[in-house]
């Protein structure tokens, strides 16, 4: 193998910010590493995705804590993702009532949450720091078909899944009073859309409801929070120009009748000059071409990624 497997030599920390976008919301990020979101409500907080493992989320509820003493009352999951959920664990001492997520999130933990939780910490050990903290699968214990509010007091908070893309249960927050929107891996800025598990076809429309919100202010997964409308726009539409050339590259590939290597071969033609140097590109791109791949044959529901099938596809595509 010519590089090591997935990001096991990416070791370099990162730095966290905790910043305020408005009366009551506020964005960690972390150059690129997932982001969570937070809103302090009249009566607690809701956090936004948990990270990855109970003792990185001590890090969040440190920030949390010198703001405020409210419960964290909600923990809202945008999608099924190990490095989003498995640091759930964490807010129970902190007064958490209720672990929210979509119909699809929490079938897609049904039927893959365990093998991808081991694929995860594999793929990308140092975003699961004290990974010995985490107890098990994070289960939801508030499940919604398409939409619902919450009022924490005097805020509006809808919890929404508008359509599919970087999963089949994608999440959203919204603030309709605020105009602040917390995408989760739907939307990304300066990273790579990471693609394994998405459905690409329906991405792009996703991404346009998303605008039709006229959202001010938008926590992406990964990179910095987007502060202005202008900013918002370029995020959206950064994203959709990586899934589509993504996709129709693979569409390309399958009608030339090529391999899954001539594929990532010929994708790469097509995606390098543009996001090769983004953050985390080199560890999505195997997996993005492989589902791309799929999905441009046919396969409508992402084959399950396994610790075996990853090193496998790797070798397949990475090696010389
Ligand atoms: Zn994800």
């Amino acid at each position: 193998m010519s590089k090591q497997f997935a990001s096991r030599g990416d070791l370099a920390a990162k730095k966290t910010t905790f910043t305020k976008l408005s009366d009551n919301a506020y964005a960690y990020t972390a150059e690129g590493d997932p982001n969570s979101g937070v809103i302090i409500g009249d009566d607690g907080v809701m956090v936004i995705d948990t990270t990855a493992t109970p003792v990185m989320a001590k890090e969040l509820i440190a920030h949390i804590r010198a703001i405020t003493d409210k419960p964290i009352k909600y923990v809202v999951l945008t999608h099924y993702h190990a490095v989003r959920v498995l640091g759930a664990a964490a807010y129970k001492a902190e007064g958490c009532e209720q672990i929210i997520a979509s119909r699809g999130t929490y079938e897609m933990i049904v039927e893959r949450g365990e093998a991808d939780m081991k694929s995860e910490i594999e793929r990308f050990p140092r975003l699961f720091q004290a990974v010995d903290s985490i107890p098990g699968l994070t289960w939801p214990t508030l499940v919604f078909e398409k939409e619902m509010t919450l009022f924490m007091g005097q805020l509006e908070v809808k919890i929404m899944h508008v359509g599919m893309g970087h999963t089949k249960g994608d999440t959203i927050v919204w603030l309709p009073q605020q105009k602040v929107l917390f995408s989760g891996d739907l939307v990304e800025f300066e990273a790579a859309a990471y693609t394994g598990d998405a459905q690409l076809e329906e991405w792009p429309a996703t991404l346009e409801a998303l605008r039709a919100m006229k959202a001010e202010k938008l926590v992406p997964g990964r990179g910095p929070a987007l502060t202005t409308p202008e900013r918002v726009n370029e995020g959206l539409d950064y994203t959709r120009d990586f899934v589509t050339t993504l996709l129709s590259s693979a569409r390309t590939a399958v009608d030339k009748g090529l391999s899954l290597k001539e594929a990532f071969d010929y994708t790469r033609t097509q995606m390098d000059p543009k996001f090769g140097h983004v953050f985390i590109y080199e560890h999505c791109l195997p997996f993005d071409v492989s589902r791309a791949y799929d999905e441009a044959n046919g396969t409508k529901h992402p084959r399950i990624w396994t610790a075996e099938r990853d090193k496998e596809m790797w070798g397949a595509l990475q090696s010389a």
